[in-house]
Formats: C-alpha cells, structure tokens, sequence
C-alpha cells in the first residue's frame, strides 16, 4: 500500500467563486479522489491543519506527500516546513504541484529562489515528453495538450535537475522545464508546472496519469535517518 498525504492550502477555492466552481470541495479532493485506489489511500491536510504543526506520526506514516499551495507560503509554520524536508532526506518522497515551486519545503530542497517569469493570459500548453521511457511519462503520448495555463517561463531558478521529463512549450513562445526529478538525502522530489487554480487543469487525464505516475516514481526506497554518529573503530568495541 502507498499512503499519500495531500497538502493543499485550500483558501482559493472558498474565497473566489469562480474557482469554487471547478473544484467544489478543493484541489486536494479533486486529486484525490483520482489518485485513490486498490493500493494508494490518501489523506488530506489543508493549511488550517498545519498551521498548529504537523504530526511526526503523520509524517512517518507518509510514502509520498503532494503540495499545492499559492497565496499562503509565508503562513506555512518554518518547523513543518524544516520537518518536512528532513522526512525527505531521510526518505518520503514529494511532489510540488505549480505555485508549489515557492513553497518553503521547496526552497528549502533546492537551496535557491526558485523565481521564474509568469503571466496570466489563458495560453494554451504543450508539455512536450522529453524523456518518453523514463516511468512518470509511462502512457502519455509525445505532448499533453493544456488549453488553458498561467504561462510559467525560464529563467526557472533551481539547481540543475537529475531528470527533465518534460518542456512547456507556450501560446506566447515561451520555454519552461515542466517536469522536473531531484534526489536529496534519500528521498524523490518530482516538480510539475501544470495546476493553475483557474482552470480545470487536474481534471484533465493526461495530467493526472503523470501525478499517478510520480507518485509511484517517488515512492521510497527506503527509509533511514541521515544522522552523524560519532563510533569506535570496527573490533575495539567493548
Ligand atoms: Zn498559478
């Protein structure tokens, strides 16, 4: 079984109407429920949830965590953010979803501002596979067709990534590396541009075949603590 833990900030959705109406119950719901299966459950936290902590049974208990979040990183609490990347290091694996790329755990990961250029005109998107054998492209055709996004574009300031998987291509000319998979410590990390509140983007299948697809990708491989003991030279102990 792999327990997945969706963070979603969840205030578009009960603060703007328009949004409301494309996912009813919130973002996290909607992936959700394409992701539950015979052996992925998930569970959902919002920001209301974390903004008095994160449980370390919730934390360990986690495969594969989700993030969504846009309009309230800086009210992320530091502590979950810090215990969130050190559950990386020691091994859950983690999928920033869109504006998740300013996130605290984010940047925390990356080490850089993760600042890239953007703008909100309705742009159609082609997300071009550009490594079509590597598992999170697994069912996908050469593009995911997208007809409407926010545009994100290069430069995209993060540390150069193990694995591009994909490359926005945009209505406006625009480049941005849409698909993105990093190690740190023992864990995965998988970035994926696609998922503007506004429009029904999570709705499409193709994207959700990628999410399905890196969850799988991130699960662990194991599990351990990334500790620094002081020891005793092998055979002198005792
Ligand atoms: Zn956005």
């Amino acid at each position: 079984m792999i327990h997945v833990t969706i963070y979603n900030e969840f205030l578009h959705e009960q603060n703007n109407e328009k949004i409301r109406a494309i996912y009813p119950d919130g973002i996290h719901m909607c992936i959700k429920r394409f992701l539950e299966c015979d052996d992925i459950s998930v569970k959902t936290i919002t920001l209301e949830d974390v903004q008095n902590g994160i449980s370390d049974e919730l934390l360990k208990g986690t495969d594969v965590m989700l993030w969504w979040g846009h309009m309230a990183h800086e009210k992320v609490p530091d502590e979950v953010a810090k215990k969130v990347q050190q559950e990386v290091l020691s091994g859950m694996g983690i999928i920033f979803l869109h504006s998740g790329h300013h996130s605290k755990p984010f940047r925390l990961l990356m080490g850089t501002s993760c600042n890239l250029t953007w703008r909100e005109d309705g742009d159609y998107e082609r997300v071009w596979v550009v490594k079509p054998a590597h598992p999170i492209a697994r069912g996908l055709g050469r593009f995911i067709y997208i007809p409407e996004v926010e545009t994100y574009g290069e430069p995209f300031d993060v540390p150069e990534p193990d694995v591009t998987v994909f490359i926005g291509g945009y209505e406006g000319g625009e480049v941005f590396r849409s698909g993105l998979c990093y190690r740190r410590g023992n864990g995965k990390i998988f970035y994926f541009q696609p998922g503007h509140e506004s429009f029904p983007i999570y709705k499409i299948p193709d994207v959700q075949t990628v999410i399905r697809n890196a969850v799988r990708w991130a699960y662990p491989d194991g599990r351990a603590a990334i500790d620094c003991p002081h020891v005793t030279k092998p055979g002198t102990e005792g």
